[in-house]
């Protein structure tokens, strides 16, 4: 397994007492060492940007310019207030896709057959934006990959931060072959306020998606009951290759949403989705941090994902 850690995807995150600093990777990867994880894992990550032709797989030229031109611009927010400019954005945001696709590349090889990306998993960015602290989508440039680099069409994507995963499930909306499940707090409670169940897909995709809001106060007896939905969903629609956003917001206490999950929920995910990459897609699985603002509860969550990763 190879776990993406290094000292530029830590340099993502956003100053003045932002939820998502630049101090996450470190809160994570202390713990991995404290477990010994990270002796059993290939650690490291690229320095460099990914190609721009890479990152417009998933979004537009303009898009990408804005990024690449708001230092010199002097912009100091790339959405309506959510995701401000920081230093290097252009280039750290790049590294992020770069990493994404250095995993992406190493499991099409053969090298390995699962990763983790704990500074990774932007789902809130779209085609055309940044959205929600997410510049790049790297997820979105993964499955675009997938699809235009390596011909594999059928791709799983598992989203259990909490909140919804707009940015891909946008994206993909009407895509019959991107099977789709994201567990999230009720947007009616929560940003980005998408993700009703009602959204299954359209036209061809329909009965692709699953979405599954759980009210505010919900914790892991409501994760679990909703969980058996997904792999119904899986059993139902197999996937070539697997994609899982495990952000740990949705832990207790963390101090921008409210559901009350303990990180066996992140475990009880992990283990279900390896056993059904294992029996479906030759094992191929990426996983991604996401979101989770309260340091302790991502590094608890986090690594009890990559402990079942690690698991042969
Ligand atoms: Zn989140």
């Amino acid at each position: 397994m190879n776990l993406y850690v290094g000292e530029v995807l830590g340099r993502y995150g956003f100053l003045d007492g932002h939820p998502l600093g630049m101090d996450r990777q470190g809160a994570f990867f202390r713990e991995t060492q404290a477990r010994g994880l990270d002796k059993r894992a290939k650690v490291g990550a690229p320095t460099q940007p990914a190609a721009r032709d890479a990152i417009e797989r998933f979004h537009t030229r303009a898009f990408v310019d804005k990024v690449a031109n708001a230092e010199r611009d002097g912009l100091k927010l790339l959405d309506s207030g959510d995701t401000p400019v920081f230093p290097a954005v252009y280039a750290t945001s790049a590294t992020v896709v770069a990493a994404a696709l250095d995993g992406l590349d190493t499991i099409m090889r053969g090298d390995a057959l699962r990763t983790f990306q704990p500074i990774g998993g932007l789902h809130h960015a779209g085609r055309n934006h940044a959205a929600g602290f997410c510049v790049f989508n790297d997820l979105g440039v993964v499955i675009e990959t997938l699809r235009r680099t390596y011909g594999v069409r059928r791709v799983a994507y598992i989203d259990i931060d909490v909140h919804h995963g707009d940015g891909v499930f946008y994206a993909f909306e009407d895509d019959p072959d991107l099977i789709f499940a994201d567990i999230h707090q009720d947007g009616r409670s929560l940003y980005p306020g998408t993700g009703h169940a009602h959204e299954t897909g359209k036209g061809a995709a329909a009965g692709t998606k699953l979405n599954l809001p759980l009210p505010a106060g919900a914790g892991d007896l409501e994760f679990f009951t909703a969980w058996r939905r997904v792999e119904a969903h899986f059993e139902q629609h197999p996937a070539e290759f697997y994609v899982f956003q495990c952000g740990a917001d949705g832990l207790k206490g963390d101090p921008l949403a409210s559901l009350e999950y303990s990180p066996a929920v992140h475990a009880h995910a992990a283990r279900s989705l390896r056993r059904l990459a294992d029996a479906q897609a030759h094992g191929r699985l990426m996983a991604f941090g996401g979101g989770g603002y309260s340091r302790p509860n991502l590094a608890a969550a986090w690594n009890n994902v990559v402990a079942e990763l690690l698991v042969r």
